[in-house]
């Protein structure tokens, strides 16, 4: 991608209304552009970002056992009567009407809608167990939206729901999730460390948020700092018994403000490891047995013939969120750091002098021979001064920036620096595309 083409808006300047350091960012480096409170635009290079996520997210479900649908944002009104949680739900609910006065509601998540399609289709408990996710827009009136796409009202979730035939098959699926969160957020580059949660308006007696430790998080956390370390499961697990990766991270105290017990953090963690940070909620599950399946008859004939209501958990992460997440955990004070993993580019090739053939010619060699690597290249082509290409290339965060100028084509070298760690090394093009390979 060539920059002089590309709808890159960058600012100089934070809007003042931005509080928080990736919101700033974000602002800044042209990813976002507020519509309303708490309604952004995602520019180019911010959706290149939430693409990424989305399907590092999308394959860890996958890899679990989950299957991707498609539900609609608009649901109607009638299905949230058959749960309760029609009037219950409150004003975070944007509630609609169309030209027939049927009543609609953009949706908060989807436990009722999910429940009415299995209950269309899914009749025996030959069926199960079955996990069926999709990554959709969300709506809820927020009363504070702030920190941009931290606490949006429109924001892009990931939801999960598990059917299955009973509570010990059901703790299977929510354990297969467990699992595929910790080796989600590892991929991105977080620590999210699993602490019990309440459950809120979706209900359910277990539950775990997924917390990313950061200053400006909205919640207050407790736990054990060995669990902050603790590396994720990884994908050669037996998907069918996690009952041991489950045990080992609940073992040790974790808890959100809600459910804190002060005596029981200091009973069972010892002094030193007691942590008691701020964090970032990117990830939260839930099972709550058949709290939809009851009330909107969603049973399957079990294998004695009779009729069962199904359990049911569900499963959400912020694919928006974590954006947020991620650039609070890697940033300098010249901007972003992406993790490789999920970079909106791999490498930008900054070109010093474009009025120079010569620098031009070798520029342009270079995207090549990354791109015929795999490579995503990003080519800063625009007539700036290099300061100004430079700090645009540390603003946007891009892993590694590839710098060719007069002097550099003369000697035949280029310059290659890692965003995250400012190391720079002056090298021949070929030993450049042989390290980043
Ligand atoms: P919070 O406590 O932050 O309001 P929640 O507990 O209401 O979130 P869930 O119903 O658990 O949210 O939703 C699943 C995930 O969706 C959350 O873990 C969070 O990452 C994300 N999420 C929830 N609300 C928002 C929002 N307003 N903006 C962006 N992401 C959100
Ligand atoms: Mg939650």
């Amino acid at each position: 991608m060539r920059l002089s083409r590309f709808f890159m808006p960058i600012l100089k300047e934070a809007p003042s209304d931005a509080q928080i350091v990736s919101h700033q960012l974000m602002l800044r480096a042209g990813m976002i552009k507020q519509e309303a409170a708490g309604i952004y635009a995602w520019l180019p290079l911010g959706l290149r970002v939430l693409n990424r996520i989305e399907q590092i997210v999308r394959e860890e479900q996958e890899r679990a056992g989950a299957i991707e649908l498609l539900m609609p944002t608009l649901q109607l009104a009638d299905l949230w009567r058959e749960s309760g949680r029609y009037e219950a739900y409150g004003p975070e609910m944007l509630r609609i009407t169309d030209r027939h006065e049927r009543e609609l509601l953009y949706g908060p998540t989807n436990e009722e809608m999910v429940t009415d399609i299995f209950r269309g289709f899914v009749k025996s408990y030959k069926s199960l167990p079955l996990n069926l996710f999709h990554i959709q827009w969300k709506f809820r009136d927020e009363r504070r939206p702030r920190f941009g796409v931290m606490r949006g009202r429109e924001f892009l979730m990931k939801d999960a729901y598990s059917f299955d035939i009973d509570e010990a098959a059901a703790r299977k699926a929510y354990n297969r999730m467990f699992a595929a969160y910790l080796n989600t957020f590892a991929r991105m580059g977080l620590k999210a460390v699993p602490m019990r949660a309440d459950t809120g308006p979706i209900g359910g007696d277990l539950s775990h948020e997924f917390i990313v430790l950061a200053e400006t998080g909205e919640s207050q956390v407790f736990c054990d700092r060995r669990l902050v370390e603790m590396p994720p499961p990884g994908n050669d697990v037996d998907w069918d018994d996690l009952q041991g990766v489950f045990d080992e991270r609940t073992s040790m105290y974790a808890a959100t403000e809600e459910m804190h017990d002060a005596a029981r953090f200091e009973a069972e963690t010892p002094e030193a490891d007691r942590l008691t940070a701020r964090g970032i909620e990117v990830g939260h599950i839930f099972y709550f047995g058949t709290k939809y399946s009851a009330p909107m008859k969603a049973k399957v004939a079990g294998p004695d013939g009779k009729d069962t209501e199904v359990h049911m958990g569900s499963y959400g992460v912020g694919v928006s969120r974590l954006l947020g997440a991620i650039i609070e955990a890697s940033h300098d004070e010249s901007g972003i750091i992406w993790p490789d993993a999920v970079a909106p580019f791999d490498v930008v090739v900054i070109n010093l002098r474009v009025s120079d053939e010569a620098v031009c010619v070798a520029c342009e060699a270079a995207v090549e021979a990354l791109e015929a690597a795999g490579k995503v290249v990003l080519y800063d082509d625009t007539d700036e001064r290099p300061g100004g290409k430079f700090a645009t290339a540390d603003l946007i965060g891009v892993p590694w920036q590839l710098t060719i100028g007069p002097k550099g084509v003369a000697e035949g070298v280029v310059e290659l620096k890692r965003r995250a760690t400012g190391e720079k090394q002056t090298l021949s093009l070929d030993a450049a595309l042989e390290l980043l390979r």
